[in-house]
């Protein structure tokens, strides 16, 4: 395994309560790939098959990729974020055996979970300009999955996409990504949650975050973050008169929330 492959394996530190809402989701997650590694032994009394790969599909900003590493981080395991346009990308640069070895380096540092964003851009109708070069690695993909499959060695798969309908149907066979998850805009529920996990430990005042979360409509996590932001840059500014950090307050985001545009509506 060269250098290139090693920058992708990371330890994360966040896991499922990090994650606003999606009980459902994690519950899912658990089952399909976490319970089946901690208690292989009472699936295999039980003659449950295990195995598979998860794949997620949602609005981006949503929490596929934060799910992801939230579940390594949840079995203390090592995780691999990779898109598959750098797996497209290596194989266009330098050589076939770059996807192989992204699946060694997960095989050797075990549990690990490997996730796999950007999925359809394998898909039939995608990179029209490298035909062949979507083709080899769809194929190359499918028999790294299907080695996965077979060994049961504590590799979790998991994918993202925007746009499942792309997908090349063969990635979908059993013991391939054959679970399918989706990941919805947070409810209200989810985003007053997403608004508390995120506000820890910055100076606030006692946050309504109820209010926030009922003007939130229609935002993605990823949109809750740019109205955190907003908040905190006016504040900053107000703050670096006496260099004394001033309290966000329940106004400060009811106003950051009007500037910010929710990306979810079509969904
Ligand atoms: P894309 O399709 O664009 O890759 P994604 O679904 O992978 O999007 P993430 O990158 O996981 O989205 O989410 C963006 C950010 O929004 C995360 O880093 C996280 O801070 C925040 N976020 C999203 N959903 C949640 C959630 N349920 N709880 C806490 N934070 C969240």
């Amino acid at each position: 395994i060269d250098d290139d492959a090693l920058r992708f394996l990371k330890k994360p530190n966040t896991s499922f309560k990090d994650i606003g809402g999606m009980d459902k989701v994690k519950e899912e997650i658990s089952l399909k790939i976490i319970k089946p590694l901690e208690h292989a032994d009472l699936y295999k009394a039980y003659g449950k098959k295990i195995g598979g790969g998860i794949l997620m599909y949602g609005p981006p900003g949503c929490g596929k990729t934060h799910l992801a590493r939230a579940t390594a981080g949840e079995i203390n395991a090592n995780f691999i974020n990779v898109g598959i346009n750098e797996i497209l990308d290596m194989w266009l640069g330098s050589s076939e055996r770059n996807l192989h070895e992204i699946f060694e380096l997960a095989r050797k540092n075990t549990p690990c979970v490997i996730f796999i964003d950007e999925i359809d851009a394998l898909g039939a109708n995608r990179n029209d300009v490298n035909k062949t070069a979507g083709r080899t690695v769809i194929n190359q993909f499918l028999s790294e999955l299907d080695g996965i499959e077979s060994s049961n060695d504590g590799v979790l798969i998991m994918g993202a996409t925007n746009a499942p309908w792309y997908l090349d149907p063969a990635f979908r066979r059993p013991g391939r990504f054959d679970r399918i998850i989706f990941v919805s805009p947070p409810d209200l529920e989810a985003r007053e949650a997403i608004y508390d996990i995120n506000l820890k430990g910055k100076p606030c005042d006692p946050i309504d975050l109820k209010s926030l979360a009922k003007s939130s409509k229609e935002f993605s996590g990823a949109d809750i973050n740019a109205v955190i932001d907003v908040a905190i840059e006016k504040k900053l500014q107000e703050s670096f008169k006496d260099g004394i950090p001033k309290p966000l307050t329940t106004k400060d985001f009811l106003k950051a929330i009007k500037q910010v545009k929710p990306s979810t509506k079509e969904w």
